[in-house]
């Protein structure tokens, strides 16, 4: 899978690694469908609450307000505009999964109320102006897939 970001969504993610500095941040991608395989990221959600500097907990009740707002803005067109997956940084280690970090898109695509057919874990950190990022494509069968990042210039 390649996942494209529009230079408003990548400013967007520095600007909240920026702000984060030593404490994980992160938030939900959500986007647009541009071919089989082929997303674009047009609306990342910042979480309003920070982690530590080691862990982030996902905020539900935040993430299911930005999921409606942004279903409200595309007009309920699942088809073309859905949900893509999580982010969160890693201001403290390598932009890799943590086995925290599996178990959890573990979870989250086995679970009966998932209705996507995968969840892409986005896993980025900001070192001054340097942005280093990673993306894997978890589905519901247990697989594991690197996504390939396209940044805008
Ligand atoms: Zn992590």
């Amino acid at each position: 899978m390649r996942l494209a970001f529009s230079p408003k969504q990548r400013e967007a993610l520095q600007a909240a690694l920026q702000r984060a500095g030593r404490r994980e941040i992160g938030g939900q991608l959500y986007g647009e469908q541009l071919a089989p395989s082929h997303f674009l990221v047009t609306y990342l959600t910042v979480q309003h609450t920070p982690g530590t500097i080691s862990r982030f907990i996902v905020d539900l009740t935040q993430a299911a307000k930005d999921a409606f707002t942004f279903f409200q803005c595309t007009q309920r067109k699942y088809a073309r505009f859905n949900y893509i997956g999580e982010w969160h940084s890693h201001p403290s280690y390598a932009v890799l999964p943590s086995s925290t970090d599996r178990s959890t898109m573990r979870t989250l695509v086995t679970d009966l109320a998932f209705k996507g057919n995968f969840a892409v874990l986005l896993i980025a950190r900001l070192d001054e102006e340097t942005l280093t990022a990673g993306a894997w494509l978890f589905d519901p069968a247990g697989q594991e897939v690197p996504v390939q990042l396209e940044w805008p210039e």
